[in-house]
């Protein structure tokens, strides 16, 4: 459909169905733009979490501020650079620098804030909306669990897995962060990671240009110590010179271990046993509600069995990342890490 023709859509007033008490009034709803919204992005997609945002917040008729990651900061810089020779640079500024210029900006008052990272700076941004009573979007990381069952063709899954928690490093908020399956499946599958990185990555990921590097030293060594004791079955190397780890993975890693605990945000895939798929479910609902949930599987049975006993920000079956690319699917989180989508919708 034209772009055009949609916004004209979108920005119509809309019927909504009379009571008896008023079948001869006109009803409806009519949307209109909330103001300015603030929009903060993170540094792990650095244009698509600024420039998504703001399609929405246009598109929706609000003039926006937008605050790229200082920790892209080319990224940044050039956005900055950009952004006014396209769009008129007093509706849509953007603002650069750190922790404090973003600080200052939250003490403003906006009509909606827009915010992408981590769950904890997430927290402050809440905290200093509420002071304004301003309605924020918060679209935040957690873990993403994969589950395989026995069934499947662990050679194809695999594949998929592999590319979703390598690609850009593994920093991505819906990277599938660990694996559940069977320990019979856990050898199969190790084969095939291994097989499908050096079809990827070749004999020597750090000198592929295929394979990234973590963002700075900071979570260089987040994520170094998240690895500490284990002995990797495959991968484990890393260069602190160019903050490179290597596509890692671990088996057998216990529940309890703080790699279980938190956001893993870095290429190492830890394998954990479970004995079969009401272990994984029991295991899923034990913790924060993912992100989104990854599930291979052909058997119907088995699949209908984990949407209707789990609940997660988004679920794909036989696939990783995919619904991120569809615009017509809600993105985002439940529980802890609500959100909603990025739609103009919702910035009206
Ligand atoms: P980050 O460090 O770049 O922080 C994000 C923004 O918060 C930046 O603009 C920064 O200036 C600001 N900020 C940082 N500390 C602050 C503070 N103390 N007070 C006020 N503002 C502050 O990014 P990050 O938090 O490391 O981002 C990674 C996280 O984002 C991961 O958890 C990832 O899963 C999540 N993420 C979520 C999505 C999603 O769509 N749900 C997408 C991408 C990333």
């Amino acid at each position: 459909m034209d772009q055009t023709y949609k916004l004209s859509v979108w920005a119509a007033p809309r019927a909504v169905e009379r009571s008896i008490l008023t079948l001869s009034d006109q009803v409806y709803v009519r949307p209109q733009p909330l103001g300015v919204v603030l929009i903060i992005g993170a540094w792990n997609y650095p244009w698509a979490l600024t420039l998504g945002p703001l399609v929405g917040a246009i598109a929706a008729g609000n003039a926006a501020v937008v605050k790229p990651s200082e920790l892209s900061e080319c990224s940044s810089l050039l956005l900055r650079a950009l952004l006014p020779r396209y769009l008129d640079k007093d509706l849509y500024p953007v603002v650069t620098g750190g922790v404090s210029e973003t600080q200052e900006l939250l003490r403003q008052r906006w009509d909606h804030v827009f915010y992408t990272g981590s769950s904890s700076v997430g927290r402050l941004v809440m905290e200093a909306a509420a002071a304004h009573l301003t309605p924020v979007t918060l679209e935040l990381g957690g873990k993403s669990p994969c589950y395989i069952h026995s069934d499947c063709n662990i050679r194809v899954v695999a594949r998929r897995i592999t590319w979703g928690k390598f690609v850009n490093c593994g920093q991505t908020c819906i990277a599938p962060d660990y694996v559940l399956c069977e320990p019979s499946v856990q050898n199969q599958l190790i084969d095939c990671i291994r097989l499908t990185l050096l079809e990827f990555y070749g004999a020597d990921p750090k000198s592929s240009p295929d394979y990234g590097r973590i963002i700075n030293q900071r979570h260089f060594n987040r994520i170094l110590s998240l690895m500490e004791g284990y002995v990797p079955v495959i991968g484990g190397q890393s260069d602190a010179s160019q903050r490179y780890i290597a596509p890692t993975v671990l088996r057998d890693v216990p529940p309890q271990s703080r790699l279980m605990q938190e956001e893993i945000f870095g290429p190492v895939l830890p394998l954990v046993a479970v004995s079969d798929i009401d272990d994984a479910i029991r295991f899923i609902n034990e913790r924060e509600k993912p992100l989104a949930l990854y599930v291979f599987c052909t058997d119907q049975k088995g699949i209908e069995k984990m949407l209707e006993e789990t609940t997660s920000g988004g679920v794909l079956v036989n696939d990783v990342l995919m619904h991120y690319t569809l615009s017509s699917l809600p993105f985002g989180g439940v529980g802890t890490l609500h959100s909603f989508t990025a739609e103009a919708d919702e910035l009206t």
